[in-house]
This record gives C-alpha cells, structure tokens and sequence, in this order.
C-alpha cells in the first residue's frame, strides 16, 4: 500500500508520537502472540563453570595442640587450653578433664596413663585403689602429694571401658603433656607402667626399662610397674620397692 505522506511529514509524526512515549510500533499484520517465545521464561542456567575444586588444608590435631600447648605460659592456661581442645574424641564420654594433683614446685613429677572411672568422676589422678597404692609407695620414701611429688597422666580424659590410650589419641595429646613437663620444670620423671614409657621415651618393655635411668624430655626418667600392675601381681612390689629407692638416693644425691 502506497502511503500518503511524504517523508517528512512522516518522520515530523513519528517524532510526535516517540514524544509522547510511543515505544511499539502495531504493524497492519496481526501477530499471535502466543505463538511467540516466552520472554518470561527463566533463562538456561549457564552451565557451570569448569573450576577446579579447592583443596581445603587437613587440620593436624596435633599441631594445633602444639600451637596452643606452646601458648600457654602457666598450669593454668595449660589447662584452660585442654579443657578447650575439642578435636580429642575421648573428651566427649570423660565427665572431667583430669588435669594434675600435687605440688607444682616438686622436684618429682609422676606421669601415669589415663583417668579411671574414680579419676573421671572426681577430675583428679591416681584416686581409686591404685592412687592409694601410690600414695603408699611414696610415703615409703618419705613424699607425698600434698608437699612433694606432682602428678598427671598421659591422657586427661578416660578412655571408654578403661581400654588402652591409642597410638593417634597419645600422637595428638603428646604436646600437651610436654609443655606441662616444661612448665613444672621437676628434677626427675617417673613413668608409671608401659603407656607412659611408650609416650615419654618411645618404649615399651616395663619389664625390662623399670629400675634404670634413662633421659627425656632434658630430664632423667625413672619407669616403674604400674601401681595398678602391682595389685595385680603383689610379687613385683619387691621390685617396686627397689625402684623407690633408687628414685630416693636420686633425689638425695643431687
Ligand atoms: N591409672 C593411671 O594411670 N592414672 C590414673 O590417674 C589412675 C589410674
């Protein structure tokens, strides 16, 4: 169809109507707009992005322990550091953090192996029948853990049933029990049964390591039986016996 208007008068209208907010033109076609795509349709997703996955740093149980082992410059902040530890799964079943009994100044600082159902309920060490045990022992050789001998464990919370501490749980908790030695500066270790020697000197054998002197940690170290291996086997606390005297000439003679 032939229009009418010439060219500039049909721009000159085009313009007024663009003024007026004209934005769509309505051709002379009809146009079914059903028929047209749906501009509301969502969009295909981009197809994700080929990235390459991040790699998240494995944390090390005992690294962090160390981080906040060597932290800690007090008995104090040492235990306030465990008791916030939260990678050991031991934790979660002890009902107490079983941190030291004794005197902090003591020349003897006693390691044994893990809370028992008395010391986990009570939050101290070496308080069921083998502590009394102990406490007897030492008191043969004139000390106590009122004036003169500190004592802790290798592990501060129970391990279920009273099985054995594990090689990963003693792995991660070691650095622990390292800055407490640090800290406590004693003058001589005495590592109660199999557990401790493994943890502190990298040994077991208590048959044979019991009785000699061996060196850890910058300190002498004297491994004994066990007391709870001596209500077991009352024979060896002969052997006990010559092992407190040992300790005791030890002690006299430096
Ligand atoms: N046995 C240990 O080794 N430590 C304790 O505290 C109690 C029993």
């Amino acid at each position: 169809m032939e229009s009418a208007l010439d060219y500039h008068t049909a721009r000159a209208l085009l313009e007024w109507q663009i003024e007026l907010g004209v934005s769509e033109t309505i051709g002379d076609t009809p146009v079914d707009r059903y028929a047209l795509p749906d501009k509301t349709a969502k969009p295909k997703k981009a197809k994700a992005e080929q990235v390459a996955p991040v790699k998240h740093k494995e944390v090390d149980p005992a690294d962090i322990a160390r981080q906040v082992a060597k932290a800690a410059t007090s008995l104090e902040q040492l235990q306030a550091a465990m008791g916030a530890f939260e990678h050991c799964e031991l934790k979660k079943g002890a009902r107490n953090l079983v941190f030291a009994d004794g005197n902090p100044e003591a020349r003897v600082m006693i390691i044994g192996e893990a809370p028992g159902r008395d010391e986990d309920r009570e939050g101290r060490p070496f308080v069921g029948r083998a502590g009394q045990l102990l406490d007897r022992m030492l008191d043969a050789i004139d000390l106590s853990r009122e004036n003169s001998v500190y004592i802790t464990n290798v592990l501060p919370w129970r391990p279920p049933q009273n099985r054995d501490p594990r090689p990963d749980e003693i792995g991660m908790l070691k650095p622990f029990l390292e800055r407490h030695v640090e800290l406590v500066k004693p003058d001589v270790l005495v590592l109660m049964g199999n557990i401790s020697c493994q943890a502190v000197l990298g040994k077991r054998g208590i048959t044979r390591l019991r009785g000699k002197w061996d060196a850890a940690l910058t300190l002498p170290v004297m491994p004994m039986f066990h007391p709870a291996y001596l209500l077991r086997q009352p024979q060896a606390k002969r052997l006990a016996w010559a092992d407190l005297l040992e300790l005791k000439a030890k002690l006299m003679g430096s």
